[in-house]
C-alpha cells in the first residue's frame, strides 16, 4: 500500500501552461548570460550543454566556478511577484484533502518560494512537510541523499511513499534509490521512457488506486 506522497513542486502541482517556471527557467538563463557575459542564445546553450550533469544549474556553478552567493541567485530567479499568475486551485485542495495519508513536497527551489506558490494556490496546509534545497544543503535531486533524508525526516517509508515530478532525472533519482514514482508528462514529452506517467495531477487519485491494487 501508499502510505505516503512525496509531491515536487514546480510544474507538478500546477501547470506549465501558468508560465510560471518557463519565468524561471528565462530569469536564469539572463543570469547565467550576465555572469559567464554571453549573450541569451549563447548562455542558453552554455547552460543546456554544462548544466545538465547536476541536479540544479545552481550546483553546477558552485561546483565547477566556485559561485558562492545563492542567496543573491534565488533573489534574482525567484522574485516576489513570481507567483502572480498562479490562482487558488480548489479542485486539487479537495483531490488532495480527499486522500487519507500524509504529503510532504521536496523542492529543489528555497522555501520562500515553495510557500509563494502553495500560498497561492490554497494548498499549504495539505502538506505535513515542505522540503526546500537548503534542507538538502543545496545538493537536491536527484542525489539519492536528498531523497533519503526527506522520508527519514517526515517519517515516510521508502517503499510504501509514491513520488511524483515532471523531470525524468528526478523520478528516476528516486526509482534507482527503491521507491514507486510517476512522471507528471503534461505535453506527453517523454512516451518512450519506462515510467509510469500521468497528464495532470488531478489524475492522481486514480493513479493512486492502480498502485495500491498491484500490491494486492
Ligand atoms: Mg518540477
Amino acid at each position: 500500500m501508499i502510505s505516503a506522497l512525496l509531491f515536487d513542486l514546480d510544474n507538478t502541482l500546477y501547470s506549465e501552461a501558468t508560465g510560471l517556471e518557463n519565468g524561471v527557467s528565462q530569469r536564469i538563463n539572463h543570469f547565467i548570460a550576465d555572469f559567464f557575459r554571453l549573450s541569451i542564445p549563447e548562455a542558453i546553450r552554455f547552460r543546456r550543454e554544462h548544466a545538465k550533469a547536476y541536479g540544479t544549474t545552481l550546483e553546477w556553478l558552485m561546483r565547477d566556478y566556485g559561485f558562492q552567493e545563492p542567496e543573491k541567485y534565488f533573489r534574482t530567479i525567484h522574485p516576489e511577484d513570481e507567483a502572480d499568475c498562479l490562482n487558488p486551485d480548489m479542485v486539487l485542495k479537495l483531490m488532495l484533502n480527499k486522500i487519507p495519508i500524509p504529503k510532504a513536497v521536496l523542492t529543489n527551489a528555497p522555501m520562500e518560494h515553495a510557500i509563494r506558490i502553495l500560498d497561492k494556490l490554497g494548498i499549504m496546509e495539505c502538506f505535513s512537510g515542505i522540503y526546500d534545497i537548503w534542507f538538502n544543503n543545496l545538493i537536491g535531486k536527484p542525489n539519492s541523499d536528498s531523497y533519503i533524508n526527506v522520508l527519514e525526516a517526515a517519517g515516510f517509508d521508502r517503499e510504501q511513499t509514491l513520488f511524483i515530478d515532471d523531470l525524468p532525472k528526478y523520478v528516476k533519482g528516486y526509482v534507482d534509490i527503491g521507491g514507486p514514482a510517476v512522471l507528471k508528462d503534461e505535453m506527453d514529452r517523454f512516451a518512450d521512457l519506462p515510467f509510469r506517467r500521468l497528464k495532470t495531477i488531478y489524475e492522481l487519485d486514480k493513479v493512486l488506486d492502480e498502485f495500491n491494487s498491484s500490491y494486492m
